[in-house]
């Protein structure tokens, strides 16, 4: 096979990892990356002695895919798997911060639902299966039917509140969630398909590991890039994208300095967040207004609100991954992660560092609040919530106004526009995390 030239949008952990791919292929890879640091949302930042995730905090490694593609480019070994402690989760309710049950015991005596919510809970394993073979459930329409209302408001609700900053009546199930949909599709019941080892047993790992790294989870992406045979053109903005008459694609971008670059390339795989995708000028591509469907993407808004506490100005043990917060419950904050009690290294000795979640679906308005004021209602609700006396010694704020891709009703659309683009263009592929699902493994190709 000739080699080919591959040009690549994008040095986020999609992008990243598809250039390995393809230079594993033995085709010639360029990366094109608009800001002077790879990694995307992956940003790790060091201030004042803690170190800060603007965007993942966490990666969850439970398939034989996502460990074999650390270790195959050695990244493995690098990992820093959170504190024991943080099996223990939190949510509040009726303004008290309460543990997650961890086993059948805890269950019983948890407060986490009502007597009532625990038997509907346990009548899963006889709820029959959906009757018609539409795809389209929502997560909420899902938890509801199996699982009762209470589950889905003190369980699915703030959990997807943490993970993807919505809401479950906005998640579609096969997208969001793909092993649940395809468990009760194929064993009638979440409770008989644990049972018989769910979907793919093989590919899940016995142990599952939660992990970050010594420098944060920007370590991934620099290590991805470190093994490239070519490093990636940082501080480059792709402006034009063209397809010439001889098949060949130019991608013009623009560096810094105001310079503009051209190449021509055999084929070019973009990346770039959906809405990043209408900034690019695309000439002679055919089927070129599909462009629009894949924009339809929402990202909510959301802040990150990192402070900083001395250890003994904080009541709570803070023994645990953090608390998340159901809607029901009517508060400013979406979330707190416990973070250094997650992972070492995250605060000075002796201090704490919570990381709150404001925004999202749900409170769309408060990231359009002054930071000073979005800071105060973090700190408000972890007040009361943790038992903290006195003020942060330490703040800082991160606005994302376009958070995470959210798998919705408009996903299949976007999914099919992006696949007739790419029948349509020979040597073009969209691609990133707002078709392949947002959750890290999902950016990883081996
Ligand atoms: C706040 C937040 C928290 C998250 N938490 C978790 C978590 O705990 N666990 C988890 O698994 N996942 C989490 N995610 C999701 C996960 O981090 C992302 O889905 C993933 O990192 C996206 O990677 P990507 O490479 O697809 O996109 P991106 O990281 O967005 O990379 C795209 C790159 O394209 C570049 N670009 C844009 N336009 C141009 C242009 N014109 N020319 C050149 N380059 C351009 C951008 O600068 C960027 O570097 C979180 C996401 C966010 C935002």
């Amino acid at each position: 096979m000739s080699r080919k030239k591959v040009c690549i949008l994008g040095a986020g952990l999609s992008g990243l990892s598809l250039a390995l791919s393809q230079e594993s292929k033995g085709n010639q890879v360029s990366v094109f990356e608009k800001d002077l640091q790879v990694g995307g949302v992956l940003q790790s930042i060091k201030s004042e002695g803690y170190l800060l995730d603007y965007g993942a905090n966490t990666l969850s490694i439970r398939t034989k895919k996502t460990e074999d593609f650390l270790k195959k480019h050695k990244i493995l070994e690098h990992a820093l798997d959170a504190n024991q402690e943080c099996s223990k989760r939190f949510i509040v309710k009726k303004n008290q911060v309460i543990s997650l049950p961890q086993g059948p015991l805890s269950f019983l005596s948890s407060s986490f639902l009502s007597p009532l919510g625990k038997i509907r809970l346990c009548l899963e394993p006889f709820i029959p299966r959906k009757k018609d073979n539409s795809s389209d459930e929502t997560m909420a329409s899902f938890v509801k039917r199996r699982l009762g209302k209470q589950a889905l408001d003190y369980g699915a609700n703030p959990f997807i509140g943490g993970v993807y900053a919505s809401r479950p009546e906005s998640l579609i199930l096969k997208h969001a969630f793909p092993s649940l949909y395809e468990t009760e599709r194929k064993f009638g019941s979440i409770f008989w398909g644990m049972i018989r080892g769910g979907i793919q047993p093989s590919e899940k790992l016995s142990h599952s590991r939660l992990v970050s790294f010594k420098e944060g989870m920007q370590e991934l992406p620099k290590r991805l890039a470190e093994k490239l045979q070519t490093s990636p053109v940082l501080g480059c903005e792709i402006k034009k994208i063209e397809i010439k008459n001889n098949g060949k694609w130019s991608v013009q971008g623009e560096t810094q300095d105001g310079k503009i670059k051209e190449e021509l390339f055999d084929e070019v795989i973009s990346t770039l967040p959906s809405h990043a995708l209408l900034n690019i000028e695309w000439v002679g591509i055919k089927a070129a207004h599909l462009f629009k469907t894949l924009t339809q993407t929402f990202h909510p808004p959301l802040a990150l609100c990192f402070q900083g506490f001395k250890r003994q100005q904080i009541q709570h043990p803070l023994d645990g991954f953090g608390f998340l917060v159901p809607e029901k419950e009517k508060r400013k904050i979406l979330g707190t992660l416990f973070s250094s009690t997650l992972f070492q290294n995250r605060a000075p000795k002796n201090y704490a560092l919570l990381t709150t979640f404001v925004g999202g679906e749900r409170n769309p308005e408060l990231c359009n609040l002054p930071e000073n004021k979005i800071l105060k209602y973090a700190y408000k609700e972890n007040q009361t919530l943790l038992g903290i006396e006195g003020k942060p010694t330490f703040e800082h704020i991160k606005l994302w106004p376009k958070s995470i891709p959210i798998p919705d009703s408009t996903m299949d659309a976007r999914i099919k526009a992006a696949s007739t683009l790419s029948i349509q263009n020979k040597g073009l592929q969209i691609l990133g995390s707002h078709i392949n699902g947002a959750p890290l493994p999902n950016c990883m190709v081996l």
